[in-house]
């Protein structure tokens, strides 16, 4: 068989251990190539076709889940395919990484009545792959050039998909990254044994092929101020993300071993994709035979012990402040990380970071839940001389990101941000206070999701072709 064929590996033919790793799998939408035609089949036909699409609602894109689990069922898997990739530019990564629990999945009426949810990321991933199999996706073909050109700032999802709307409807697409290669959290982010970064490369050059073009290495405010890049483009698109770590000010944090969890995660990526790093061949950003304590309970720090047991940790510890059910991540993560041999300490928070040069302990506090807090969420509480110590030699800081000061960095003090420093953009057009600058993804959220950054990035798109459109017939009266 050949190996791009593996999806279509027939599970009847597999012994039973490895059919019910691969059932596993399935049920929590992992990483897998093995789900063939009748499985998506046989969970498609589980669809009730319910009167009120609850998974539809769920989802951000308002995929039009029931009608292609129905041309599933019945085999038919180009029509399928086609709704679903209307509503969405990337169904492959949604279903791969997308918290369905929380989405579509975790109201599906079936799951509702206790029968388990149809496994709709994994359907919606199994339609697109087969879709790039079969030659299904085409590059779009732009029939008349506008002369109108859009400079998007940030290859994340938000400027992908809103590049990819805007080329269908002709213009010209500029995307800006400074990073080396596209992506953003897609590429350096997320762990490759969540999204495998060939799926990203894939539809990086599926935008290529369509003609929209690639600046990395590109900084804006460094290497063009966003006035310049004004100037270039009829209109821009900021889709920059947020990047700045949120930190935690603690006796001995500048011990040697204790790193932010981009860091940590980038390294892992770029060893994935080739890259040589520096830091992980010599051995200090790698988990290998190490004691791993990672700080935080949200999907980074979930991520980041994971990895770190991909590395072959000797131990994976993970350390947060509230109890289980307080917890940020996803629940499923959660329930992977503890099989896969995390140890969750809840209700710890740390106090110290001991050792010489290196870090060799962390002292922690014992919590307990106190009242709601602002944001609804219990406040954790210390107890008294409830310290103890754990044994660790890589510590990594998973504690959520903030956006940066894009005004100072784009030099430009008319860009009017929030009080959490996100872009202000309009509800409904998604414009800044700058006009024609329009921005998308987290860097108006907050840490948000794939999904959410490319509904953003659509909306944008037709935001964008709206303010292009009147433009152009405002100079038409003028002249
Ligand atoms: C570790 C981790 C795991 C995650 N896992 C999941 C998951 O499983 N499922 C899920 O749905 N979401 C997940 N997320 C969240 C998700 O990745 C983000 O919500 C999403 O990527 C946001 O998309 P975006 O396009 O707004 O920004 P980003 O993906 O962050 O992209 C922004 C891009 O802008 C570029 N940029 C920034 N500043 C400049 C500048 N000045 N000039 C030029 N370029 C610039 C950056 O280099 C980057 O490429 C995860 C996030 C992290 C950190
Ligand atoms: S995009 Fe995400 S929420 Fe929507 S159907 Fe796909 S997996 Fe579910």
């Amino acid at each position: 068989m050949k190996k791009k064929m593996l999806q279509f590996v027939d599970l009847k033919q597999e012994t039973p251990e490895k059919r019910s790793t691969l059932k596993r799998k399935a049920d929590f939408n992992e990483i897998y190539n093995e789900f063939i035609t009748e499985k998506a089949k046989e969970q498609s036909s589980r669809c009730s076709q319910c009167g009120v699409p609850f998974c539809q609602i769920h989802c951000p894109l308002s995929n039009n889940i029931p009608d292609w689990l129905k041309l599933t069922a019945e085999g038919r898997l180009k029509e399928a395919y086609e709704i679903s990739q209307s509503t969405n530019n990337m169904p492959e990564i949604c279903g791969r990484i997308c918290p369905q629990d929380r989405l579509c999945e975790g109201n599906c009426v079936i799951e509702q009545s206790g029968h388990g949810t149809v496994t709709i990321g994994s359907i919606e991933k199994f339609l697109t792959e087969t879709a790039w199999e079969n030659n299904w996706v085409k590059p779009i073909e732009v029939r008349k050039e506008s002369n109108l050109s859009i400079g998007i700032i940030g290859a994340g999802p938000a400027g992908l998909a809103c590049a990819e709307e805007l080329r269908k409807k002709n213009y010209k697409v500029t995307i800006y990254d400074r990073y080396d290669r596209s992506g953003g959290l897609l590429i350096y982010g997320i762990p490759n044994f969540k999204l495998e970064k060939h799926v990203v490369l894939r539809r990086i050059k599926h935008l290529q092929d369509s003609g929209i073009e690639f600046v990395n290495n590109f900084e804006v405010g460094k290497d063009k101020s966003l006035k310049e890049l004004k100037e270039k483009h009829d209109a821009i698109l900021i889709a920059t993300g947020v990047y700045k770590a949120r930190e935690i000010e603690l006796p001995g944090s500048d011990l040697g071993n204790i790193f932010p969890a981009m860091e940590f995660l980038t390294a892992s990526n770029r060893k994935g994709l080739g890259d040589k790093v520096e830091l992980f061949d010599n051995g200090v950003l790698n988990a290998e035979g190490k004691d791993v304590v990672v700080i935080g309970g949200g999907d980074t720090a979930m991520d980041c012990v994971r990895t770190s047991i991909r590395q072959n940790a000797k131990s994976v510890k993970c350390l947060y402040r509230r109890d289980k059910e307080n917890m940020p991540g996803s629940a499923r993560e959660v329930l992977n990380a503890e099989e896969e041999g995390v140890e969750f300490i809840w209700l710890s928070s740390p106090k110290k970071f001991l050792g010489s040069n290196k870090v060799e302990n962390v002292k922690a506090l014992k919590m307990k839940l106190g009242d709601p807090d602002d944001s609804g969420r219990r406040k954790p509480i210390e107890q008294n001389d409830s310290d103890f110590d754990i044994k660790a030699d890589l510590v990594i800081k998973a504690l959520g990101f903030d956006p940066e000061n894009l005004p100072e960095l784009f030099g430009e003090k008319n860009l009017q941000i929030s009080r959490w420093g996100t872009i202000k953009a309009d509800f409904d057009t998604m414009e800044t206070s700058i006009p024609g600058v329009f921005a998308a993804g987290d860097i108006i959220r907050g840490a948000s999701l794939v999904v959410w950054a490319i509904k953003d990035g659509r909306d944008a798109a037709e935001n964008i072709d709206k303010f292009l459109k009147n433009k152009t017939q405002l100079k038409q009266k003028v002249a």
